[in-house]
């Protein structure tokens, strides 16, 4: 099934993954995108954020929405483990002008205290592995930041509602992965996998948007997207330890990398993928190694969620042919009577 599974996988994955997470390789073939730019898109000029205000004066209509307002996130469960990771502080971050995180890319917020780390998981929802990695977390009562590509939170929008419903931050990593420094996508493309990524997950979600932190894949970014977040207020991540969980022939290769970094360190945002089976076969022992080495889990919260557009909302419909009527979920249509 695993085999199986991968090999439905958007060939994007494993050309992101399998291949150097760096290279320049195009990582997928970008849904068609409409030549009409989207009408509430702002000419995004290769210019820094501060001039964003005056472009928008003069253009009112390429204001982006504000923040939706929605029901508080629920809280993590009360934890029973006296002997757990836990979480150590919470952090709400104002990602007004996309402030940048992970100082494999960013270094102006050093916000980390000495043996302070932030978890996060990339790629996911994925059957079998996520479900796993949430296990592993709710065990320790820690948490992290799960950067969910589009294209699979619409194939598995029940296990991307079990990681927010355990309280666990969810961000947006492109709706199908694609290296966005690829030159052969137009500036609309690169804002449609941005986009259409958010309207999944908030499609995925039942409705509730996402928060405002995105992650490019494979770490590529370009400064038109930048600035284009920057807009739109979304705050980047990078990372400043990277697991490569992607090419690990073991779990324990997974834990010695991050610990061996973490040693030299001190500190950071961990990057992982709970889409990979190795990192979710691994998190139980990583958890417990940071546990044993003093380490502490940052909780990081955006202050807004970020609002999705509705042109891409619509794009999203169209392409992937979703139900527009009922997004029930299954245990509320089908119940079973007798057994
Ligand atoms: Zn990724």
């Amino acid at each position: 099934m695993r085999v199986a599974a991968k090999l439905i996988l958007a060939s994007a994955i494993s050309v992101a993954l399998t291949g150097a997470a760096w290279s320049q390789t195009p990582a997928a073939k970008p849904a068609a995108t409409t030549q009409a730019a989207p009408a509430a898109a702002p000419a995004a000029a290769a210019a820094p954020a501060a001039a964003a205000p005056a472009a928008a004066a003069a253009q009112p209509s390429a204001a982006f929405p504000p923040p939706p307002q929605q029901a508080p996130q629920p809280a993590r469960a009360a934890c029973n483990n006296p002997n757990a990771l836990g979480v150590a502080r919470t952090v709400e971050i104002d990602t007004t002008g996309g402030p940048g995180f992970g100082f494999e890319h960013f270094k102006e917020l050093d916000f980390l205290k000495d043996k302070e780390v932030v978890l996060t998981f990339d790629d996911g929802p994925w059957p079998r592995n996520t479900p796993a990695v949430l296990k592993a977390l709710a065990d320790q009562c820690t948490t992290g930041i799960f950067f969910s590509i589009g294209k699979h939170a619409t194939y598995e929008p029940e296990i991307l509602k079990q990681v927010y419903a355990a309280g666990h931050t969810v961000g947006t990593h492109t709706w199908s992965h694609a290296n966005l420094n690829d030159k052969k996508l137009s500036e609309a493309q690169r804002k449609e996998e941005i986009e259409k990524g958010i309207s999944a997950v908030k499609w995925a979600l039942g409705g509730i948007s996402p928060a405002a932190f995105f992650r490019f894949p494979a770490l590529q970014h370009p400064p038109e997207m930048v600035t284009y977040l920057g807009n739109r207020n979304v705050a980047i991540f990078s990372c400043d330890i990277d697991s490569f969980d992607f090419k690990a022939s073991k779990p324990e290769k997974v834990i010695d990398t991050v610990m061996k970094r973490l040693e030299t360190k001190g500190k950071g945002i961990i990057l992982m993928h709970d889409f990979q089976k190795h990192t979710a076969e691994a998190l139980p022992e990583l958890l417990n190694r940071l546990k044993a080495g003093g380490y502490k889990v940052v909780a990081m919260r955006a202050k807004a969620p970020v609002a999705s557009l509705p042109e891409y909302d619509q794009e999203l419909m169209k392409d992937v042919k979703l139900p527009t009527v009922s997004t029930r979920p299954v245990n509320s249509v089908v119940t079973t009577v007798s057994e």
